[in-house]
């Protein structure tokens, strides 16, 4: 990259660093300014923000995995209900807790609750399982992702004691996103999703996939812009990983690289950020985990399903579940967080909002 284009870079990451916001345009400019060096840059710029605000301290959360079945249909799932070959499974209440229960003498002090759309997790049934985990270990955040519902449905899992949702919000680019989804799932629509959970109290995740068929430089952009002006509490972002029965299974997967340029773009647009190093990550790359981190991710999400479902559990190909991506394996990811000069500690891990 000729020195210009780097030095203005390093201009924008430093104003960026300064006062968290960019226009638009600029934000596209550092996303095509993308290279080793600039990407060195802003990680050294975001890991000196993520430590004034969150020191050396690496969150957990317990994974937990609940519904396989999928009412959608989204183009880059597995989980999509087209996909007629994929194993499906529905945890009980009683798995769920169990599995809490687990993750608790584990060290873990959130469980998130994740699955694909799935009727049978009526509010009555949800709620009820939020309050018993609540009830059996009222020290710990439950977050729950389990996509779009109506703001009646989230109004009542926040009463029963959820503290969390995490709804990606996929790209905010309207037109990208109808090239990723069918033409029953609409942008709009998710986009008053994460306002409703936001307005009811939520500390709310979004997030995107990097890499993602079809996505631009403006669109990424866009994603930048969107995080900055939403003001979310957490955003989880991985590499697009093709997954071989949906319409994307020949598209190229997203680049760790990219990923991790982006993390620390986020970083610096708001210091105090919940940021996952995602399981796509560390899929992609065996120290995928460790390079999140080094980027300026502060949160890592073993999974805590039970072992004989995690590989029904499958999003994209060949899905980590294994190692220091598991609960069990939790030891392992202390050492190799220690290694870089981490701490995994026991904490609910809420943001630390400075402002
Ligand atoms: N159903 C809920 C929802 O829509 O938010 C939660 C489960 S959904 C499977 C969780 C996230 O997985 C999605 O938001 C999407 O970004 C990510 N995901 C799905 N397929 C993926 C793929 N092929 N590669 C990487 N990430 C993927």
């Amino acid at each position: 990259m000729p020195k210009m284009a780097q030095q203005r870079a390093c201009e924008l990451i430093d104003r960026l660093a300064r006062v968290h916001s960019l226009e638009l345009a600029e934000y596209e400019e550092l996303v095509r300014a993308f290279s080793p060096e600039v990407a060195a840059y802003a990680a050294d710029r975001a890991v000196e923000e993520r430590r004034r605000v969150y020191g050396t301290d690496v969150y957990i959360r317990g994974l937990i995995e609940i519904s396989s079945y999928c009412k959608n249909d989204c183009l880059y799932c597995g989980l999509r209900r087209s996909n007629r070959s994929a194993e499906r499974y529905r945890l009980r209440a009683e798995d769920i807790l169990a599995c809490c229960d687990v993750g608790y003498n584990l060290g873990f002090r959130t469980f998130v609750l994740q699955g694909g759309e799935d009727a049978a997790f009526t509010d009555e049934v949800v709620c009820d399982i939020v309050r018993a985990i609540k009830a059996a270990h009222p020290d710990c955040a439950v977050t729950l992702s389990l996509g779009e519902r109506s703001r009646a449905s989230y109004q009542a899992l926040f009463d029963a004691g959820a503290d969390r949702y995490l709804l990606r919000h996929e790209t905010a680019d309207p037109e990208h996103y109808a090239r990723l989804h069918p033409a029953e799932l609409s942008w709009e629509h998710r986009m008053n999703c994460l306002c409703d959970l936001r307005d009811i109290g939520y500390q709310v995740g979004c997030g995107f996939m990097v890499g993602s068929p079809y996505q631009t430089a403006a669109a990424l952009a866009a994603d930048l812009k969107f995080v900055e002006t939403f003001r979310p509490a957490m955003v989880g972002i991985g590499p697009f990983i093709p997954h071989h029965a949906t319409p994307f299974a020949r598209e190229p997967a997203g680049l760790v690289d990219l990923t991790c340029y982006l993390l620390s773009l986020l970083r610096l647009i708001d210091p105090a950020l919940l940021l996952p190093a995602t399981t796509a990550l560390g899929t992609l790359d065996a120290n995928g985990r460790e390079r999140g981190i080094c980027a300026g991710a502060n949160v890592v999400m073993p999974n805590l399903s039970p072992t004989d479902v995690r590989q029904k559990y499958e999003l994209y190909d060949k899905k980590a579940h294994a190692g220091s991506e598991a609960a069990e394996g939790l030891a392992e990811l202390r050492r190799r967080m220690e290694a870089i000069g981490y701490r995994v500690v026991i904490d609910r891990g809420d943001v630390k909002r400075l402002d």
